[in-house]
């Protein structure tokens, strides 16, 4: 299939070691038989409509209150909610696959043990030192930490419940890349048997707009759709947090607090950043997931790479220890993007497990950074030399798929 799009500008920078045409032959841009989603499964209540929000003013301060779930917004029209209906069937399926749930279980429920300072960085002054990790690990890889029928049910329940305190908006943001964030709202109830926080989810307002967008193809669509869904995910993951953990300090009637002190969120099993949103898409989808470029239309095609690889640590993020110096950053194939919009896909996660959603690490990028960099090629952080570990990586820093490089005795997992 054609891929040169004329309406289409392509970023340079990066067409030397990772083209438009390697991302096509790899099958990450257009699929020849791509099919809108045929998802059936019911909208998790989280996710439910009279959730939602729009606010479309970059100005907080010069409209009127809305009246949508949250003051400064307003709802969200029926026909902008029937664009999102995809996205928030696959992000459902995500909230209630009984195999995906254990990393739900850890978050709502599992013990969070308290660690030493030592060796922790970046926690924020004057915060509570609440960062922790947990006791009981699970291997999604074997699924070893299947929940019981008891634990999968108060999870199932706990998730439904965060619906009556979560609320999301679509807003926008000043940097495109900048997907969503999640904020504890004071003002509001949280949802019973929880002792912390209701939240408002903003997720950047382009990703909507893309939805509006008639000029996209089917699979450009499909992974706008996919991202969406990952999008509101990360995010709920965060208000999970916020719902387990209370704010310390003295509250004010208005729901605020006085001398407010922050708990930390905790690192899951051993990852080096204290972060749920990215924890789920490591534990869970095999890496971090973005659009390649941060482009909201996912002209590019989508990336993923072991977290928190290229995107570095945040100075606002208790870090445990630095990253390494290389990453890998894989292409995501269409199929697998096609194959989560299908009710059968669901059925084969159901029945084979969480390895089902892992995205596979064919076609990859790989890159040398200095802890904490950004990618950018102009930037002398990271460079192109290619040495080391067995992968076969050619002239442009491209990282072959098995077959095409004559499968390597090493596994192509190198992150
Ligand atoms: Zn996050």
């Amino acid at each position: 299939m054609d891929v040169d799009r004329p309406n289409v500008k392509w970023p340079k920078s990066h067409f030397k070691h990772w083209t438009r045409h390697i991302l096509q032959d790899y099958g990450a841009l257009e699929l020849a038989d791509a099919r809108a989603s045929s998802l059936t499964n019911p909208i998790h209540p989280i996710y439910a409509h009279w959730n939602w929000s729009i606010f479309d003013s970059d100005d907080y301060y010069s409209i009127p209150p809305g009246r949508g779930a949250i003051p400064y917004a307003n709802p969200l029209s029926g026909d902008d909610y029937q664009l999102l209906r995809p996205s928030l069937r696959l992000a459902s399926n995500f909230l209630t696959e009984p195999s995906l749930l254990p990393y739900w279980h850890a978050l709502l429920f599992a013990d969070r043990v308290p660690l030493a300072s030592k060796g922790v960085t970046n926690v924020r002054q004057g915060y509570v030192g609440g960062f922790a990790s947990f006791t009981r690990t699970f291997d999604i890889n074997t699924n070893s930490f299947a929940l019981s029928t008891t634990e999968l049910a108060k999870t199932q329940h706990a998730l439904k419940a965060l619906a009556d305190s979560t609320y999301l908006v679509f807003d926008p943001k000043e940097n495109p890349g900048d997907w969503g964030f999640t904020s504890r709202y004071f003002t509001k109830r949280v949802a019973p048997g929880f002792p912390g926080t209701a939240c408002d989810i903003n997720i950047n307002i382009l990703l909507l707009r893309a939805l509006q967008s008639h000029h996209l193809t089917i699979s450009e669509r499909l992974r706008v759709q996919y991202f969406l869904a990952l999008a509101v995910v990360h995010e709920v993951a965060h208000a999970a947090h916020m719902a387990r953990t209370a704010m310390l300090g003295s509250p004010r009637p208005s729901g605020t607090y006085r001398n407010e002190q922050w708990v930390h969120e905790p690192f899951f099993e051993r990852d080096i950043l204290a972060e749920c949103g990215h924890a789920w898409e490591q534990n869970v989808l095999n890496g971090s997931q973005v659009p390649f470029e941060g482009n909201p239309e996912c002209r590019f095609g989508l990336q993923f790479e072991k977290w928190p690889g290229s995107q570095g640590v945040s100075p606002d993020i208790p870090t445990r220890r630095k990253p390494k110096g290389w990453s890998t950053i894989y292409a995501l194939p269409m199929w697998f993007v096609q194959a989560m919009f299908t009710d059968k896909h669901w059925e084969d996660v159901r029945r084979y497990g969480a390895m089902q959603v892992r995205a596979p690490k064919g076609l990859g990028w790989r890159l040398f950074l200095e802890p904490g960099s950004a990618v950018d090629e102009d930037d002398e952080g990271i460079s192109w030399d290619n040495s080391s570990r067995g992968r076969p990586v050619d002239e442009n820093g491209v990282v072959w798929p098995v077959e095409e490089a004559g499968a390597p005795a090493d596994p192509m997992d190198i992150d």
